[in-house]
C-alpha cells in the first residue's frame, strides 16, 4: 500500500463519512500555507496530501477499490494524484480562502466555478440583513465581509520584481493537453495550463506575501446606503470591491434581506398598521395618532367607521425606489371593547340601546 489514507487524515478504517469530513476540515485549518508563513512548501504539500485522501475516502467506489486493492484509479488507470482530480470543494465552501490561496501559490485556479479560460469569475455577493424601517428612513449599514484583496507587496501582479515572463509549460498558449487512457484508446483533453492558470505567463519571482496569486485575504468595512423604498433582494453593486487575483478585481454585490418591522406591514410601496379605536371614536369620529417607524401621523377618523375599515392617507408610505413620491399609509381600525364599565357608562350604553331606531317600540305597533 502506497499511501496510508487513513494515516494521513488520523481517522479509524471504519470512519463515518462525518468524520473524514471534520478530520479533513481540521487539518486542512493546520496546514493553512498562512498558518506555516516559514515552511509554506511543506505545507501545501502536506495539503495536497490530506486532499487526495480525502477524495478517495469520500467516494464509496474510490474508498472501496482502495479498501481492497490499496491503489486508486484517477481515471485511465492514473494513480498519481492532481488536483483536477479533486472534486469536492463544494463540501467545503467555507475554506474557500485557504483553497483560492494554495491554488494561487500554484499559480493555477482552475477549480472554482468559472475559473476557466476566460479567467475566474471574481464578483462576489453578500447578504445584509435590514429592516423595514432601515429601507424607510434610508439609512446606512456597516458592513464586514472577507475577500482576497489586491497584494500591495506586488501590486497585484504575483511578482517580487514586479515582472511576469513567458509560462514554460504552456510557452504562453495558456492552455495544456492531457493526455488519458493506454494503447489505442486515447483521449486527449485541454485543459486551463496548471502552472499560469490560463494567463500564459508566471511570475519571475514569486511574491511571498501572497505566493503568487497577487492578492491576500483581508476583512473589509463598508458603510452602505440603504436606497430608500429598497425592496427585497434588491442587488447594491459596489466596483471593484470583490475578489482580485492576478491583478484584477471583481465587483461586490450586496444582496439586501428586509426583514418585517413589527407592527407596520409592506404590500408593494404601501404601508399598513393597526390603530386601535374606541366605539364612541368609530361612531362619533375622532382626531387620533399613529406611530410609524417612530414619527406621529395623525389620522382623522371619520364617523360612522366600522370595524377593520382602512382610512387611506396618501402619499404617506413607503417612498418609491426609483422614482419621486410614495405609496400610501393604510391605517386599519381595529375596534376595542371595554372589558369593565363604570356604572356611569353603563348607564349610558343602556340608554343608547333603548335609543336604537329599529328596535324602539317595534313591539308595540306588531
Ligand atoms: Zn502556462
Ligand atoms: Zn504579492
Amino acid at each position: 500500500m502506497a499511501k496510508d489514507y487513513y494515516k494521513i487524515l488520523g481517522v479509524d478504517r471504519n470512519a463515518t463519512k462525518e468524520e473524514i469530513q471534520r478530520a479533513f476540515r481540521q487539518l486542512a485549518k493546520k496546514y493553512h500555507p498562512d498558518a506555516n508563513p516559514d515552511n509554506r512548501k511543506e505545507a501545501e504539500e502536506k495539503f495536497k496530501e490530506i486532499s487526495e485522501a480525502y477524495e478517495v475516502l469520500s467516494d464509496d467506489n474510490k474508498r472501496r477499490m482502495y479498501d481492497q486493492t490499496g491503489t486508486v484509479d484517477f481515471g485511465g488507470g492514473r494513480q498519481d494524484f492532481t488536483w483536477q482530480d479533486f472534486t469536492h470543494f463544494d463540501d467545503f465552501s467555507d475554506l474557500r480562502d485557504i483553497f483560492e490561496n494554495i491554488f494561487g501559490s500554484f499559480g493555477s485556479s482552475t477549480f472554482f466555478g468559472g475559473f476557466r479560460n476566460t479567467g475566474p469569475n471574481l464578483d462576489m455577493a453578500i447578504e445584509v440583513p435590514v429592516t423595514l424601517r432601515d429601507v424607510y428612513t434610508g439609512s446606512k449599514k456597516e458592513v464586514r465581509y472577507r475577500r482576497n484583496a489586491t497584494c500591495e507587496a506586488c501590486h497585484g501582479t504575483g511578482s517580487a520584481t514586479g515582472r511576469l515572463v513567458t509560462c514554460s509549460r504552456c510557452n504562453g498558449t495558456g492552455q495544456e493537453r492531457i493526455v488519458q487512457g493506454q494503447g489505442f484508446f486515447r483521449m486527449v483533453s485541454v485543459t486551463v495550463c496548471r502552472d499560469c492558470g490560463g494567463r500564459g505567463q508566471v511570475p519571475e519571482k514569486v511574491c511571498t506575501r501572497c505566493g503568487g496569486s497577487g492578492a491576500v485575504p483581508q476583512t473589509e468595512t463598508l458603510e452602505v446606503s440603504i436606497p430608500r423604498g429598497a425592496p427585497d433582494g434588491l442587488r447594491l453593486r459596489v466596483r471593484s470591491k470583490g475578489q482580485s487575483y492576478q491583478g484584477r478585481t471583481g465587483d461586490l454585490y450586496i444582496v439586501l434581506r428586509v426583514s418585517e418591522d413589527g407592527s407596520v406591514k409592506r404590500v408593494g410601496d404601501d404601508l399598513y398598521v393597526d390603530l386601535e379605536v374606541s366605539f364612541p371614536e368609530a361612531a362619533l369620529g375622532a382626531e387620533k395618532e399613529v406611530d410609524v417607524f417612530g414619527q406621529k401621523v395623525q389620522v382623522k377618523i371619520p364617523p360612522g367607521t366600522q370595524p377593520n375599515e382602512n382610512i387611506r392617507l396618501k402619499g404617506l408610505g413607503m417612498p418609491h425606489l426609483n422614482s419621486r413620491g410614495s405609496g400610501d399609509l393604510y391605517v386599519t381600525v381595529r375596534l376595542t371593547v371595554p372589558k369593565h364599565l363604570t356604572q356611569r357608562q353603563r348607564e349610558l350604553l343602556e340608554e343608547f340601546m333603548g335609543e336604537q331606531p329599529h328596535k324602539k317600540h317595534s313591539w308595540i305597533r306588531g
